[in-house]
């Protein structure tokens, strides 16, 4: 079957949602996804979304620009976090128009808190002296993105957006370097749909499904990414992934900064508040990197709290907030305390491990959410990203939370505006090739192959491995076990066979494909990892633990060659005005 439409977004998270929004109703536009729309893993984002609206106290666009710039090790490109911060205000007003419910001050105004690494001057004069953590990020209760996803998802219903809801898209129609669309299969039925467009955005979101601890959704498979990767062109920064300091012990659910920005502390078996070590101004508000590393520092110490099962984990005390704050504004993660581990966090502390959270790098694009081609900026002519499966980069080499619910809206809406531009004298391109054929033997290859590997297994031993050789901690005997292990897991993956052979709802079959992305995702990363010989925010290298702003205030690119093999090219990071300092806390 062949749909044509002038653009198809794949991915109904926020970035894909808010994108969709901006394209007005005389162009045909689709939204298609592999889980129903507000099941996206946007939805559960929990702490808040941040901008300097200086509602609680006073801030400016330019302390959250010097924030971003430090947080991400220096690695962001500044004019891309300029444009992010300057209009994040704009961004957050636009969505209380659109209908969210934000939490509020007495006074009726947005209200916000405090979050990681977001600061303001503590003397106004020093503006780049001693800073103190200040209150920036909107939110709703601790359960933000699920606000934010449903109203998008509304405007998109009245804007009349069409949804292929739980449509899996296999493959992207790439014809020199230009896109023409891409080819899906409805899962409920196993039918091969070609999505014939002038313009797809992928919004596909992260790949923290490659890490056996993490605070993914299950869809978080990287599928954009892989996709992107596996047709040669090429990704951008993938070593930089970011472990989130506070998961459930174990389980690697989120338990939200928020716990720590209402005033939440961390402390080791001793009880003491061990932060105050790592990063004494602002201790347990301190960025996610130096946070996680100081958990696994504190764990290899000996100062970890030894579990049922031979584990170790620190505590994340929030019994001293007492219950009225506790229910009003920690309500979904201390609700998950109580579930999935049985602690009381009015009572008791909650046990905490770090869990693989986000993406700094993705698909390559500019300001304007267009896909670059190579690290000299060519443009792949109708082919757009956004949101976490993207690098634009205004994450760098750490994330500062809160930051990430503010990219998919500004670069969304972006994205979609230059869409709209483009499709301005866009035409629709002949297909010449007869991608559709591709998928349907894809699918038939999977039911019809008889080895003996099984899928889980295989995802199973490779998250186990990236957990343990390109974790928080890495170095160049580790990467390279993981690479030979990675050869193996590749040829083992060719005699995988599923139990299910039918068509529909064939989770089986899905999860096979994800796979094939899984090792995409983690052979980017490995090799970018292996690459990258200094230490810098989320990327920290044993055997190089120094940052080395002489030599890598660059940009990875990574591509697999004709041959297949890996690629590595590099991109110079865009300085204005911020020169790298020292990054202290
Ligand atoms: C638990 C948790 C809490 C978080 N809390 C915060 C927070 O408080 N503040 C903050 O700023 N950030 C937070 N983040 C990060 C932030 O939520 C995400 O980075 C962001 O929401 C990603 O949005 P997205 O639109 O890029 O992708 P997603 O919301 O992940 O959506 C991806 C979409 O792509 C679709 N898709 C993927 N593959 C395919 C395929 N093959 N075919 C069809 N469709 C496909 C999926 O169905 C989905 O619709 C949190 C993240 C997590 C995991």
């Amino acid at each position: 079957m062949i749909k044509n439409y002038d653009v198809v977004i794949i991915g109904a998270g926020g970035a894909g949602l808010r994108a969709a929004v901006e394209i007005p109703k005389e162009y045909s536009c689709a939204v298609l996804s592999k889980v129903f729309p507000p099941r996206s893993h946007t939805g559960t984002a929990q702490g808040g979304v941040c901008a300097a609206l200086a509602n609680e106290e006073e801030d400016s666009w330019e302390n959250h620009a010097f924030d971003t710039v430090k947080g991400s090790d220096y690695l962001g490109d500044q004019d891309s976090i300029e444009t992010m911060c300057k209009d994040a205000i704009r961004a957050i007003i636009e969505l209380e128009h659109m209908g969210l419910p934000f939490s509020r001050t007495p006074e009726g105004k947005i209200a916000q808190r405090k979050f990681g690494g977001h600061t303001k001057p503590a003397d106004p004069n020093d503006p780049y002296g001693k800073r103190v953590p200040v209150n920036r990020a909107c939110y709703s209760a601790d359960r933000t993105g699920h606000v934010m996803l449903q109203t998008l998802f509304e405007n998109c219903i009245k804007n009349q957006v069409d949804f292929y809801s739980e449509y899996f898209v296999t493959d992207i129609i790439l014809e020199g370097k230009v896109c023409k669309g891409v080819v899906a299969f409805n899962i409920a039925t196993g039918e091969v749909t070609m999505f014939h467009a002038k313009a797809v955005m992928f919004a596909t979101g992260g790949y923290g499904r490659v890490f056996r601890i993490t605070s993914n959704a299950h869809v978080g498979t990287g599928d954009g990414t892989g996709l992107i990767y596996k047709n040669g062109l090429p990704l951008e920064d993938m070593e930089f992934f970011q472990f989130h300091p506070t998961g459930l012990w174990k389980l690697g659910i989120l338990v939200s900064e928020a716990a720590r920005g209402e005033g939440g502390i961390l402390k080791n078996k001793d009880g003491e508040r061990f932060m105050q070590r790592y990063a004494p101004t602002v201790m347990d508000l301190a960025p996610r990197d130096m946070v996680s590393r100081a958990i696994i520092s504190e764990i290899r110490e000996g100062r970890g709290i030894l579990g049922s099962d031979g584990t170790h984990y620190v505590n994340l005390d929030v019994s001293h907030l007492g219950k009225k704050v506790i229910d009003e504004k920690l309500p979904e993660i201390t609700g998950f305390a109580r579930t999935y581990l049985g602690v009381e966090p009015t009572k008791e502390p909650i046990p905490i491990q770090p869990t693989a959270h986000y993406a700094m790098g993705g698909i390559p694009t500019d300001v304007d959410c267009r896909v670059l081609a190579d690290e000299k900026g060519t443009v792949v002519q109708g082919l757009y990203a956004a949101g976490e499966c993207a690098c634009v980069s205004v994450h760098g080499g750490n994330r500062l939370g809160t930051n990430s619910l503010l990219d998919i809206v500004v670069f969304g809406r972006r994205g979609g505006k230059a869409i709209v531009d483009f499709l301005k004298t866009a035409e629709f391109s002949e297909i010449t090739s007869s991608p559709e054929e591709k998928t349907k033997q894809k699918i038939k290859n999977v039911l019809a192959n008889t080895g003996n590997e099984k899928v889980y297994a295989l995802r199973t031993e490779l998250q186990e491995w990236m957990m343990d050789k390109c974790g928080i901690f890495r170095n160049e005997a580790d990467l390279k076990s993981m690479i030979a292990k990675l050869g193996e897991l590749k040829e083992r993956f060719k005699n995988i066979s599923v139990q299910d052979k039918g068509l529909a709802f064939n989770t089986d079959l899905m999860e096979a494909i994800e796979l094939e992305n899984l090792l995409f995702n983690a052979e980017a990363t490995v090799y970018s990892a292996l690459n990258r010989n200094e230490s810098r925010g989320a990327h920290t290298r044993e055997d190089f633990p120094a940052r080395d702003d002489v030599n890598w205030m660059n940009h990875t690119f990574i591509f697999k060659n004709d041959e297949g093999d890996p690629k590595i090219t590099k991109k110079p990071v865009v300085v204005t005005k911020y020169k790298p300092m020292e990054r202290k806390y």
